[in-house]
C-alpha cells in the first residue's frame, strides 16, 4: 500500500490533528503547523468505470480496494452496526450515531473501495456549536433537556461515505400529446323559474399518439453510502460544493473518523438510477410537447456509467431523550444545521391550554 504522510509533530513527536480553520495538520501541544502532503497514490480526482469496478468487487479485489491509510483501525457498533475507521491516537469512544460507547476491539479495516476524493472539514468545531445553538434556540417545541445537546464535548467529526455517479441515459418512449381546443356547449339554466338557454366554452383535449427518443447526460448524482443517518437528514445538508473534492489524502483523517460504506456500489447506483427517472420524464414530456402528455411505455438504455467514492464532512451531535436516539447533523463545509428534535409534551400541553383559554374568553365576551 502507498505510503502517507507521517502524522507525527516533527517538533515534539506527538500526534498532529487536521485543523479545519488553518487547512492544516496542526500540533495540539506546541502548535506547529505542517503542510498536507498528498499521498503518493493521490491523483485528480477520477472517475472510475463502475463495469469493471462491479467485476472486481465480484472477483478478486484490484488495485482500487484497500485501507482508507496504513495505520487505519476499524471498530464495529454493537448496538446499530455501523462501522468506523479512525487513526490512532484517536480513541473509538462512543458510537457517533447512537452514542452508545463502543466495547469492540480495533481491528485492521476491511478492504473497500478506496475514496476517491474528499471535502476536507473547513467549519471548525466551535463555529459548528454555534450554528448548533442558533438551530436549537429557533425550535420553540424542543425540550428544555435538548439544550444540553449543546456540549461541544458531544459533537463529532466525522467523513460520512457517498457515491456519485456520472451516466449517459438513451431513452425510446411512446405516449400521447394532448392538445387543448374550447367548443361552445349550451345548457339551460333556470332564471326566475323559467328555463333559459345559455352556451359556455368548454377546454377539452384532443390526444394523438407520440413516440421517439431522448438523451439525457447525468453528472455526479450523489447518494448516501451510510444507513447511519436518515436519507432526509443527508439531503438537508446539500449543497456540498462537489466541485471542491480534493484527491483523497489519509492526513485529512487524522483527529477525525469515517464511517466505513454500508450501500455497496451495485445497490448506489440503483438509488442512483431512481433519482434520474423524473429527469428522463421530464425530457420526453418535452419531446411530446402539446398542452399535456402522458407516457405510455419507456425503455431506457443506460451507458457510459463512471461513479467516485467520496467522504464527506460532519460534525454529528447524537443524545438521548426518553429512550429514543436523535440525531443532528451540521455541514462541516457550510454550517447549514439538520436535525430531528422530541416534542415536549408539557410545551404542547400548554399552547393547547392557551388557545381552549383563548376561545373561551372569546365565547364569553360575545354573550355580553
Ligand atoms: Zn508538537
Ligand atoms: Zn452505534
Amino acid at each position: 500500500m502507498a505510503q502517507t504522510q507521517s502524522l507525527q509533530c516533527p517538533g515534539c513527536a506527538a500526534p498532529v490533528e487536521y485543523d479545519p480553520q488553518a487547512a492544516k495538520l496542526k500540533c495540539p501541544y506546541c502548535q506547529t503547523l505542517i503542510e498536507i502532503q498528498s499521498d503518493d497514490h493521490a491523483q485528480p480526482v477520477v472517475e472510475m468505470d463502475f463495469e469493471e469496478a462491479r467485476r472486481r468487487a465480484a472477483g478478486q479485489a484490484g488495485e482500487a480496494l484497500g485501507g482508507l491509510s496504513d495505520k487505519a483501525v476499524q471498530v464495529e457498533c454493537a448496538t446499530c452496526g455501523a462501522a468506523v475507521v479512525f487513526e490512532p491516537p484517536e480513541v473509538a469512544g462512543q458510537c457517533p450515531f447512537c452514542t452508545t460507547r463502543i466495547i469492540a476491539e480495533p481491528h485492521t479495516p476491511d478492504p473497500l473501495i478506496r475514496p476517491q476524493g474528499l471535502l476536507p472539514f473547513s467549519v471548525p468545531k466551535p463555529a459548528a456549536m454555534h450554528s448548533l445553538r442558533a438551530w436549537l434556540a429557533s425550535r420553540w417545541f424542543a425540550p428544555n433537556d435538548l439544550k444540553r445537546v449543546a456540549n461541544p464535548d458531544r459533537l463529532e467529526g466525522i467523513y460520512l461515505p457517498f457515491w456519485t455517479y456520472d451516466a449517459e441515459a438513451d431513452t425510446e418512449y411512446t405516449g400521447l400529446r394532448g392538445e387543448h381546443y374550447w367548443v361552445q356547449e349550451s345548457y339551460t339554466e333556470k332564471v326566475d323559474g323559467r328555463p333559459r338557454q345559455r352556451t359556455r366554452n368548454v377546454r377539452k383535449t384532443r390526444w394523438h399518439p407520440a413516440a421517439g427518443r431522448v438523451h439525457d447526460s447525468f453528472d455526479d448524482i450523489l447518494v448516501p453510502a451510510s444507513k447511519s443517518i436518515a436519507a432526509k437528514r443527508l439531503d438537508d445538508l446539500e449543497p456540498w460544493g462537489l466541485e471542491k473534492v480534493e484527491p483523497y489524502t489519509a492526513a485529512y483523517l487524522a483527529g477525525f473518523k469515517a464511517q466505513r460504506y454500508q450501500v455497496d456500489l451495485d445497490d448506489g447506483f440503483g438509488a442512483a438510477r431512481e433519482r434520474m427517472e423524473p429527469a428522463i420524464r421530464d425530457s420526453v414530456c418535452a419531446d411530446i410537447g402539446g398542452d399535456e402528455q402522458q407516457i405510455l411505455t419507456l425503455n431506457v438504455a443506460v451507458s457510459g456509467v463512471t461513479f467516485k467514492h467520496l467522504l464527506l464532512p460532519v460534525w454529528l451531535g447524537a443524545y438521548r431523550y426518553q429512550q429514543k436516539v436523535y440525531q443532528i447533523a451540521v455541514n462541516a463545509r457550510t454550517g447549514e444545521v439538520s436535525g430531528e428534535r422530541p416534542y415536549s409534551a408539557a410545551k404542547i400541553a400548554l399552547l393547547v391550554l392557551a388557545i381552549v383559554l383563548a376561545i373561551a374568553l372569546f365565547a364569553i365576551l360575545k354573550n355580553y
